[in-house]
């Protein structure tokens, strides 16, 4: 096996996932929104997010820790806030369908709090700040991860959270939005993935072994017993991160982590704020100085400055000019996985060696 990676169309990529989850058992909506979301994260450049991640979708789906066509189960609800129970169905449905029910509550009055809990790995969480965006809302999200713990909290060594990613998004007018999207970790597990699969090192500074020594082997990661990555940002990471553990978990009436794995899924629980600046009357302000401290903010250097979410515009125009690369050992298993519920890769998908 070589190590380069093949190009793959999105489109071909797309319809492929979409055999894949159907073949699985997945509605054709169903299929749909996991086929968009996973294809729109390679697009981006988050391979971390994208279509590496069948395989363990495949493995949780058979191992009945996620569960097909699930619907959401309203809690509570009022004109402003929602609380949804995701059921452990597919994160790319149950927020999908999730920020739906906030973009309408924020359209209405303004502004909506949705509280989803219990879904199934709610995937690249700048994806539903980009929904929100299309709708002209300004959205801030805050995410735990149930899970593995993998993540020592600043001043410790033994990993006691997850990942806990957090997004905003800012709608601008005729421009691509501003998408924050990070894990609060130095590095997202699903990156550590990618590169162990790619044989490349990590980063200095990311991650531990289970013995509390800095390693860049990513292996490390899911060795046993595994290693432990380290928040972004040292104490204020770490503060993040505990914000996103109490306010996407233990406000939304979902789990936090405690403890250790009980099983192998990623359980998500999100906390959304949905705001609407023209409700607001607020509108024509937020344009015209975003537009303002944008031009300031890029005007002191000969050196671009980028803003949360150009890259991954200028990944996605290529990405699709010249097809998503994919490594040859995640391509592997994503054809193992599509295998297990009896779809054969199609036979031109791959377009050449990068
Ligand atoms: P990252 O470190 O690549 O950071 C991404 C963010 O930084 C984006 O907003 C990007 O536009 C911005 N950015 C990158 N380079 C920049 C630059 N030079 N100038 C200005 N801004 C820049 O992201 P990550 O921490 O690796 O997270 C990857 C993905 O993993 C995210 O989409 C996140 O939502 C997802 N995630 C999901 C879960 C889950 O359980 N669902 C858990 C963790 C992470």
């Amino acid at each position: 096996m070589g190590a380069q990676p093949i190009l793959v169309d999105d489109g071909k990529l797309h319809d492929f996932v979409i055999e894949i989850f159907l073949a699985a058992g997945s509605s054709q909506r169903e299929a749909g929104l996991i086929a968009r979301h996973l294809v729109d994260s390679n697009l981006r450049g988050h391979d971390s997010h994208g279509v590496g991640s069948i395989p363990i979708y495949i493995r949780n789906l058979r191992a009945g820790e996620l569960l097909i066509n699930q619907t959401l189960t309203t809690m509570l609800e009022t004109d402003t806030f929602a609380i949804l129970d995701g059921n452990e169905g597919f994160g790319q449905v149950m927020a999908h369908d999730a920020m739906n029910i906030g973009i309408a509550k924020a359209q209405q009055k303004g502004v909506a709090l949705v509280g989803l809990r219990n879904s199934h790995h709610v995937g690249r969480v700048g994806h539903w700040a980009e929904q929100c965006a299309e709708a002209g809302l300004v959205s801030i999200h805050f995410v735990n991860v149930v899970s593995d713990p993998s993540v020592a909290p600043f001043g410790g060594v033994s990993a006691r959270v997850g990942t806990n990613p957090f997004s905003v998004g800012i709608p601008r007018d005729d421009q691509r939005p501003v998408v924050l999207d990070f894990a609060t970790s130095k590095l997202a597990v699903g990156k550590v993935r990618v590169a162990m699969n790619q044989g490349k090192p990590l980063p200095p500074g990311a991650l531990l072994t289970a013995q509390g020594e800095p390693t860049t082997d990513p292996s490390v990661l899911f060795g046993v017993p595994k290693g432990i990555l380290l928040p972004f940002g040292d104490h204020k990471g770490w503060g993040l991160s505990l914000a996103c553990e109490l306010l996407g978990a233990a406000l939304t009436g979902g789990r936090t982590q405690s403890g250790p794995k009980r099983r192998n899924n990623t359980i998500n629980s999100m906390l959304s704020i949905i705001i609407s600046p023209e409700r607001l009357g607020t509108a024509d302000t937020l344009s015209r100085e975003t537009e303002q401290f944008i031009g300031w903010v890029r005007s002191g250097d000969n050196s671009p400055v980028l803003l949360p979410g150009d890259l991954e515009a200028t990944t996605t125009i290529d990405r699709k000019a010249h097809g998503v690369p994919i490594d040859q050992k995640s391509w592997s298993d994503i054809i193992t996985a599509a295998e297990a519920v009896g779809v054969a890769p199609p036979a031109d998908i791959a377009w050449q060696a990068a």
